[in-house]
């Protein structure tokens, strides 16, 4: 027969998937010989067949009641015994904490016949009668959704009325029976008065509360599946509420803000744990404790120095104290700040409790991702005009300018505001210190290119409306114009009007080599941890990075290289009419010319990047993007033809962009012409990029420099594709005197290259997955615009757990990568293999890419030092 219920003595906590967290823990407490309140728990198997069939699964009930005989016979109470009752709490708890999600209802037991005997057991009336008109109140609302407020008028109403020390025994008796109408009205039947039939609809409603609107939003926002259902835990009450002597309270074995140690909590004298949720009273700090019940504190400093030895890690706990005895209610490991997972991980180490291995487990990359970004001071800061998404975090202050020209013009610190951004707006994006649009979610252009570069963003802040004719924004009848300061928070999506004060994060400014590993215990903590993630990897780490001061900054955080260079940005600007030459020339002579023009250009770019990576290996890209994309866009050439036509001037340059715009018109661009397909069509493009890196080189060569120039190229699918373009870079290369030997690779990133890696091998000496087209190109998503239209609803209703552009989709295109890496070596053994592109900086992707045995992952340079951390993870 299947079993459903354990005692407390039964279970541990490694069963937390059954017991639920709450249970399990509670569990290791009772084993531990803690004080906690004798009970059993019902596993989550109860709830998910409950919650599949709409009713407790056979027997459950029956097994319950064994179980409750035992708790009877421990605390020496029967539930129901009119003199000396058993009181019960009911309460919820899943694998994962969830905390205040579902519900808990406490003081079943309590009927019109057993509230005497708890009157006469704790010799206090008035305790008994607001112990029951808490449960129907209780009761009400949870099982059968009778609103809070119908309960709360009468009780403010007789609070009100009654004299300082509050409502009388008596008064509570009428009370109760005043609630108990209220319940017969609102429910259609009395308050049940059999103590079993409270507890057997209260266990449903907690199996039924795994579904309530709230705990599925929350478990959304975490990430954590809705089918595991949660398990019930039915104890023993005891009572916070019985006098001065009697208490409840939270504590932490540290600080959860700091990691620091020390005793911190907060206690409430003579109350119930409902009572500190809802704030009816101010709770005193911990500390306090120690004056008003000595013994009791420091039973509870010895119990929480138990469990932080027992869990080598923070806890947190619940307890109450019932005249004069503690009794623990919960514990478990604590939620902290990034900033205390660093610190304790690293004093835990001190310790001894924990290996510095250990350690590293203990904080993510996330956490350190966080720690990086300079923070508002929200003491100083106003109402928030408006709130969108937070897209890039950190905390930006600056004046509003609503293009770029204003923004590479302006000195000092500028908020670039736009309806939406496209890579035109790139040169503003990289002069303001933020971003904050009116459209677009989390990997629209503006956030992922933000997030690229570590600029702060706030987007789809839809409250806005943008003018920049104008001149201004609005938001509702607030008008904000160019050139006046706002602030905005990245994290929080929350944009200020004026300068909230920012502080610097010290984290940051220690991985850029400004401060002393010493610091602070935070840095300190970063330092040990991330110098032994360091020591354990087998992954390298690269930057993605075009500029020699991105590859500065690359460096300087630790960047063993760079693993693309988009040679593409290096043509927008003031260099975007000579691509338009381009496009425009006509005959072999006149390409020849407008390439000859965009040659020294391309090599002063690389020979600064080889310069700022030097001994470093720098992979670079050859141009990827369709080439309309330098061109202006086809409605705005219409225009301006149309213009010129109607006043009788000739079009000129822009008669002949339209003729080319419209030629070079794609229903799909992205599954165009781009990529290799670029090199192979466009005579002599590739081969002046191939030139401008070998001389480069051959340049840095003669200066004395170890430049490691390797060349990727885009988009290939077929080995002959590789072929082709690799033999005329080869050409090229051998042209070059002093050039260095340059490998030349392929991204895999179609889904056919995936598929005959093992033949594009034996043309390519490296592999560099690119992630985000192969996550669209196999999932069919246009990255472009799937985010703004279905991924809401796809991520609401649990098809994603996160966006397979955010962190790798390890299942689908996981697999193209794993196969591609075996074929790959199995040609070629020696293959280097990488990823670029934005999963490289995701941690939960680098685990992957570390077990799929790549060689280096390669990030934003603001992502290195997490995925440094990653890596190390991945590898202990
Ligand atoms: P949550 O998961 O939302 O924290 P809990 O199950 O911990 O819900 O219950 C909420 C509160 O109920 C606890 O903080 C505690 O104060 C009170 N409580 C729970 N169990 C008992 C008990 N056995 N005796 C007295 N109070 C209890
Ligand atoms: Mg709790
Ligand atoms: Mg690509």
């Amino acid at each position: 027969m299947t079993r459903y219920v354990y005692d407390f003595i039964e279970g541990d906590r490694s069963r937390a998937d059954l017991l639920g967290g709450k249970g399990a823990n509670l569990a290791e407490m009772t084993r531990l010989g803690l004080p906690v309140p004798p009970g059993f728990t019902i596993g989550t198997d109860a709830c998910r067949a409950y919650l599949a069939t709409g009713s407790p699964p056979d027997g459950l009930f029956a097994e319950v009641d064994t179980h409750l005989r035992r708790v009877e016979r421990q605390v020496g109470r029967r539930l129901g015994d009119p003199h000396d009752p058993l009181l019960l709490a009911v309460r919820s708890g899943g694998r994962y904490s969830m905390p205040g999600m579902m519900e808990t209802i406490l003081d079943i037991g309590l009927t019109d016949a057993t509230v005497a005997g708890l009157a006469a057991r704790t010799g206090d009336a008035r305790f008994a009668w607001d112990a029951y008109r808490r449960l129907i109140q209780m009761f009400g609302r949870t099982v059968h959704g009778v609103p809070a407020e119908e309960f709360d008028h009468e009780l403010a109403a007789l609070r009100a009325t009654a004299g300082p020390d509050g409502p009388d025994a008596g008064q509570l008796r009428d009370l109760v029976s005043t609630y108990q109408k209220i319940f017969l009205r609102a429910v259609g039947h009395e308050f049940p008065q059999s103590p079993q039939e409270q507890l057997r609809q209260a266990v449903q409603s907690v199996f039924a509360s795994w579904n309530s609107a709230r705990a599925r939003i929350y478990r959304r926002q975490e990430h954590i599946p809705d089918d595991l259902g949660t398990a019930v835990n039915v104890m023993a009450m005891v009572f916070g509420n019985l006098g001065p002597d009697s208490g409840t309270g939270v504590a932490f074995t540290r600080d959860p803000a700091t990691g620091l140690p020390g005793v911190y909590g907060d206690y409430l004298p003579d109350a119930q744990g409902e009572d500190v949720v809802a704030g009816i009273r101010n709770t005193v700090a911990l500390p306090e404790l120690a004056r008003l019940d000595p013994a009791s504190f420091q039973q509870l400093t010895g119990v929480l120095a138990t469990l932080e030895r027992h869990y080598r890690d923070l806890c947190d706990v619940e307890f109450t104290i019932e005249r004069g005895t503690l009794w623990m209610l919960q514990t478990r490991v604590g939620k902290r700040t990034a900033a205390a997972a660093f610190v304790i991980a690293a004093q835990l180490v001190d310790e001894g409790l924990i290996t510095l291995d250990e350690a590293l487990c203990r904080v993510s990359g996330a956490q350190l991702g966080q720690l990086m970004f300079p923070a508002f001071d929200l003491a100083g800061a106003p109402p928030p005009l408006t709130v969108g998404v937070g897209a890039s975090p950190g905390a930006a202050v600056g004046r509003v300018v609503f293009d770029s020209a204003a923004a590479t013009a302006a000195d000092g610190p500028v908020i670039l505001v736009r309806r939406e951004t496209n890579p035109d707006d790139l040169p503003g994006m990289i002069a303001a210190a933020g971003v904050l649009t009116a459209r677009g979610g989390k990997t629209s252009h503006a956030a992922v290119v933000a997030r690229g570069m570590g600029r702060t963003c706030v987007c789809g802040a839809d409250a806005l409306v943008v003018d920049p004719d104008r001149g201004e924004f609005t938001v509702g009848d607030r008008v904000v114009r160019a050139g006046e300061v706002i602030s905005i928070d990245g994290t929080t999506g929350r944009v200020y009007p004026g300068a909230v004060p920012v502080q610097p994060s010290p984290v940051a400014r220690y991985l850029a080599g400004e401060l002393d590993p010493q610091a602070d215990p935070l840095v300190a903590a970063v330092h040990r941890l991330l110098g032994h993630a360091d020591a354990v990897r087998r992954l390298g780490v690269r930057a993605n990075a075009d500029t020699a001061a991105d590859a500065r900054r690359a460096r300087a955080l630790g960047a063993a290289g760079i693993g693309l260079c988009r040679t593409e940005h290096m043509f927008l600007g003031g260099r975007r009419e000579l691509v338009e030459r381009l496009i425009l020339a006509e005959g072999p002579d006149a390409v020849a010319g407008a390439l000859a023009a965009l040659l020294p250009l391309q090599r002063a770019d690389f020979t600064e990047l080889l310069a700022a990576m030097d001994g470093l290996p720098v992979t670079i890209r050859l141009i990827d993007p369709p080439l309309h994309e330098f061109l202006p866009p086809l409605a705005e050439l219409t225009a301006r033809v149309a213009r010129a036509e109607a006043s009788g001037r000739d079009p000129g340059r822009d008669g002949r962009l339209l003729t080319a715009v419209r030629r070079m018109h794609e229903a799909n661009p992205m599954l165009g012409l781009r990529g290799v397909r670029l090199g192979l069509v466009v005579p002599g493009l590739f081969a002046m990029q191939v030139r401008a890196v070998a001389e480069a080189a051959a340049q840095r060569v003669r200066d004395g420099g170890d430049p490691r120039p390797e060349i990727m190229v885009p988009l290939v699918g077929d080995v002959r594709e590789l072929a082709v373009v690799r033999a005329e870079a080869e050409r090229v290369l051998a042209e070059v005197p002093d050039a260095p030997a340059v490998p030349i690779g392929t991204m895999i990133e179609v889904p056919r290259a995936a598929l005959t890696a093992g033949q594009i091998a034996t043309q390519a000496h490296f592999f560099s997955f690119g992630t985000n087209d192969l996550t669209q190109l196999t999932w069919a998503f246009s990255r472009d615009d799937v985010e703004g239209s279905f991924f809401g609803a796809y991520l609401q209703r649990g098809i994603f757990e996160v966006s397979p552009f955010e962190s790798l989709d390890t299942v689908g295109v996981g697999q193209l990568v794993r196969l591609a890496v075996a074929q790959g070596r199995a040609t070629r053994p020696e293959l280097t293999v990488g990823v670029c592109g934005e999963h490289g900086g995701d941690p939960d992707s680098v685990a992957f890419f570390a077990d799929a045995g790549l060689d280096y992952v390669s990030c934003s340079p603001y992502r290195v030092p997490v995925a440094r951390l990653a890596a190390g993870r991945a590898a202990v």
